[in-house]
């Protein structure tokens, strides 16, 4: 497979609509989306627009889905790499790579830059045992100088997830990179209720089927394994050849998944 994918953009039609619960990030977002749509409202007043927005939270709440859904809202293009292509590449290349990449985000402006896992490349610098680390620094270095670079008046907006924010460097934190900073939880019940409802639009559902239920009974779950028992309970009703889902496909959909749920994570609620 192909290591170093081309840094293209995509057009996002994800929307606010498609993230369910999350309100409080979509709230702190907000604002990116208006100043995206029109960044000279905002440039002419001298306001200051955040640089970079890190979204902080486990695996699987929906921090790639919400910051595509910003790029949908905006209508700008969403260009996205993860932390850990960097640390694949050749030596030397990471750098030039981040180069390139801000570069290419600055002629599509406005726009979204999203690093996922930054912390693959963004733990803090010298914690390696006896170095072997140069390839990794000097990729966060170009990150960091990059961000440094832009004026406010370039419309870029950097946004970086990472379930990790305890090992980041805390250069990337500082003013003016990536000060804005976003947490973002396994979700409510009423989270719950929202994706599941997000997930089932496209699903033939039994009357037999009570989403609150389904709800009630996955605390715990991450956005990500509600859309999975959603498919599997699709899965399985189609297995047995119904013509529709069925309660029970869902509890023996949310069984199976169980298993993967931390236990820790159950217990907090
Ligand atoms: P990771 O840290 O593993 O990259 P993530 O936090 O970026 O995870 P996503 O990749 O955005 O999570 O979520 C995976 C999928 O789970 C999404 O594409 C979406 O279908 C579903 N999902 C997660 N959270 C939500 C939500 N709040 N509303 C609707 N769907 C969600």
């Amino acid at each position: 497979k192909s290591q170093a994918k081309r840094f293209q953009p995509s057009d996002s039609q994800t929307t606010f609509d498609d993230v369910a619960g999350m309100e409080h990030a979509k709230t702190e977002l907000q604002e990116v989306v208006e100043f995206l749509k029109e960044p000279s409202k905002f440039q002419r007043l001298g306001a200051e627009i955040p640089k970079g927005v890190l979204l902080m939270g486990p695996p699987g709440t929906g921090k790639t889905l919400v910051a595509r859904a910003v790029a949908g809202e905006a209508g700008v293009p969403f260009f996205s790499i993860n932390g850990s292509e960097f640390i694949q590449m050749f030596v030397g290349v990471g750098a030039s790579r981040v180069r390139d990449m801000f570069r290419t985000a600055k002629e599509n402006a406005p726009c979204i830059l999203f690093i996922d896992e930054i912390d693959a490349v963004g733990r803090v610098r010298g914690a390696g045992v006896g170095g072997g680390h140069d390839e990794r620094e000097q990729t966060l270095n170009q990150i960091l100088s990059e961000m440094d670079g832009f004026e406010s008046n370039a419309a870029v907006i950097v946004i970086a997830a990472t379930n990790r924010p305890d090992v980041l460097d805390p250069a990337l934190l500082r003013p003016g990179r990536f000060d804005r900073h976003v947490a973002v939880d396994r979700p409510s019940r009423e989270g719950r209720l929202g994706i599941l409802k997000v997930h089932v639009r496209k699903v033939k559902l039994a009357e037999t089927v009570n989403l609150e239920e389904i709800a009630n009974g996955t605390i715990g779950f991450s956005g990500a394994e509600l859309k999975n028992i959603v498919n599997e309970a699709a899965l399985h009703a189609a297995r047995d050849g119904k013509n529709e889902v069925e309660m029970e496909d869902f509890d023996s959909a949310r069984d199976k998944i169980m298993m993967g749920v931390p236990r820790e994570d159950i217990m907090n609620e």
